[in-house]
């Protein structure tokens, strides 16, 4: 699903380059749960945009559910996010003049599909994070986790193979976040939808079928689900 090859990302800073990732390299299989750890500023979210095909790698290849990024132009690079992946964000970024069923039918509609067919499609996907009926609100008429699990039902629109998630329960409460853990592992379950999320927190990592520990723009840890489970890998990482 996803093969990153001596991938770099470097930043021309006037006390000279700096290196926000340095040759890493990463196979990541169909279906997995990988949770990506490590003290702030340490390059994880440059990782998970440059995934997702948001940035390109200063060197090094990245190859993403078949798509070979670097080879990419701007509008290639486009078409490559709204039909390959679902973002999730730390703070849900839903539009706050648009409806829940416009907020989740943005690349349904930028893809040509007709009315009838986005209305359905964003009931059932309703319908699927526990949302139903909540169609004509506003995101400010939700609570936190109402918005991420909307940002969630807008992530799977397109139905990507690839969930991104940059600090998804980060700014919400220990239930919420629970919620929010739930669900994707559900749909990492029960769909094989492979999700790659950053996250400080050692109870979501624990989510994670696999950790990857980031330092300084290298990978120092990369720890498969073991006998004892991922709850106590994870604080032996802290
Ligand atoms: P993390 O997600 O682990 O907190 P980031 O990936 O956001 O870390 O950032 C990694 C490093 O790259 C940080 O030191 C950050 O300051 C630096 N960085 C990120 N974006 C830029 C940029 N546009 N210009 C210069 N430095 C940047």
């Amino acid at each position: 699903m996803i093969t990153i090859q001596d991938v770099s990302k470097v930043y021309s800073l006037e006390s000279g380059d700096f290196f926000a990732l340095k040759n890493n390299n990463i196979h990541i299989n169909k279906g997995e749960f990988v949770a990506i750890m490590g003290p702030s500023g340490s390059g994880k979210s440059t990782l998970l945009q440059l995934i997702g095909g948001l940035d390109l790698p200063t060197s090094g290849q990245l190859n993403v559910d078949g798509t070979q990024l670097n080879h990419l132009n701007e509008k290639e690079r486009t078409l490559f996010r709204r039909r390959k992946v679902g973002f999730v964000f730390q703070n849900y970024q839903l539009l706050p003049m648009m409806t829940v069923t416009e907020n989740i039918a943005l690349s349904l509609s930028a893809n040509k599909a007709s009315k009838s067919d986005i209305n359905s499609r964003v009931h059932q996907l309703l319908e699927d994070v526990n949302l139903g009926g909540k169609e004509t609100q506003f995101p400010s008429q939700l609570s936190g986790g109402q918005q991420q699990r909307v940002a969630i039902a807008r992530a799977l629109a397109m139905k990507p193979q690839l969930i991104l998630a940059d600090e998804p329960t980060g700014n919400l409460d220990q239930k919420n976040g629970e919620d929010i853990l739930a669900l994707l592992s559900k749909l990492n379950k029960e769909e094989q939808i492979t999700v790659v999320m950053v996250t400080h927190d050692q109870q979501a990592a624990a989510a994670a079928n696999r950790i990857i520990v980031i330092r300084d723009g290298e990978i120092v840890n990369d720890l498969k689900k073991g006998v004892n489970g991922n709850e106590s890998l994870a604080s032996s990482l802290a």
